[in-house]
């Protein structure tokens, strides 16, 4: 199937606009201790986040395989960037979005989705949540003229990382002149620990490569059951998605709720760095990769998945009690290094 030009140039246009983010190299020190943090600030992409990349690709590949065209709708269930990555490029596109999700996310993120133009059907804990939002947004993909990305499933959801964020990670650590280690990320759909981790080990096999999961809630080492709440959003939903192979990647590491809080606050505060509270996880999930490790000077990469204007009427406003294992109060930022 042929692209048409019109639609060829509008990808075009886009694909500028997504992805080649700056690479950040973060000085600190933690417990006193000198070190460093590689990072790709993820919300210089179009509609703020990490998932454009895969929005992006996945729309790219359906006009070039010809299963959607311009009219049709698109349904998807997410818990937010997702569904405005979405919202904004099925905007551009011309094709109306609809977007199945929980009913306990926050007002700003429904409302960014509207903003676009997007429909929007909260789901009830009753009906699901979650899983009820994926099974939701199946039924509708099963009527003609709907499009299903099924980002929890689909490789290319782990492809863009492969192609774009992990490429892009080697080049710019290249220009710092370092090698990886390790690569730290929090796991939502896994789309970008697994892309990344093939990307980089491709080049350096011996990497590690670390998923991330909310200590309040971890869903990984639980096997997938629910078993608490945590405010991580856009990591730990409620099952391990198919794509996540626990089995090739290292050590879950853990990072609590009220830490990434205060973590993501202090990259605000000191470094100008407006960040969500994924990226606060991310952050502290670096310094623990550097623990395990046994390394506090290796070369440990993340990602700060999206900024934190969609959190300003969440708990990412409030300080947080500090608890025994916390760490964010030992982190004293210094500076950084920024690479395009
Ligand atoms: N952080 C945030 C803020 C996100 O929206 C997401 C995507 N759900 C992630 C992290 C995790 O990314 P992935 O789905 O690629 O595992």
């Amino acid at each position: 199937m042929v692209i048409s030009k019109n639609m060829a140039e509008k990808f075009e246009q886009l694909a500028r606009m997504i992805g080649n983010t700056p690479m950040l190299e973060i000085s600190l020190k933690y417990k006193g201790e000198e070190r460093k943090v590689y990072s790709k600030i993820e919300y210089y992409n179009y509609s703020g986040s990490i998932k454009d990349r895969v929005a992006y690709n996945i729309m790219k590949n359906a006009y070039e395989v010809g299963i959607i065209k311009e009219g049709d709708r698109i349904a998807e269930a997410t818990s937010g960037n997702t569904g405005i990555s979405f919202a904004a490029i099925g905007a551009y596109l011309g094709n109306p979005v609809t977007i199945f999700m929980p009913d306990w996310m926050t007002k700003e993120r429904v409302n960014i989705m509207k903003s676009f133009g997007a429909t929007i059907r909260l789901v009830s804990k009753e009906e699901g949540g979650f899983t009820g939002s994926i099974e939701l947004a199946n039924t509708m993909g099963a009527k003609e003229g709907v499009f299903l990305p099924q980002q929890f499933s689909n490789p290319i959801n782990v492809a863009a990382h492969y192609e774009t964020t992990g490429k892009e990670i080697l080049d710019q650590l290249s220009k710092f002149e370092k090698t990886p280690d390790a690569i730290v990320a929090g796991v939502g759909t896994g789309g970008t620990i697994m892309g990344i981790k093939k990307s980089i080990q491709e080049f350096y096999p011996n990497c590690k490569a670390f998923p991330l999961d909310p200590s309040n809630s971890p869903t990984m080492a639980s096997g997938g059951k629910i078993i608490g709440k945590h405010r991580i959003a856009g990591i730990g939903d409620e099952f391990i998605p198919k794509i996540v192979k626990l089995d090739e990647l290292d050590d879950i590491i853990m990072i609590d709720d009220a830490d990434a809080i205060n973590m993501s606050r202090k990259l605000a505060r000191t470094l100008g760095l407006g960040v969500g509270i994924s990226s606060g996880a991310n952050f502290l999930g670096a310094l623990k990769a550097q623990d395990i490790l046994e390394n506090k000077d290796s070369v440990v990469v993340t990602v700060f998945a999206d900024d934190n204007k969609k959190y300003l009427s969440t708990d990412l406003m409030k300080e947080q009690t500090i608890k025994p294992g916390y760490m964010a109060q030992d982190v004293e930022l210094i500076g950084f290094k920024t690479i395009k």
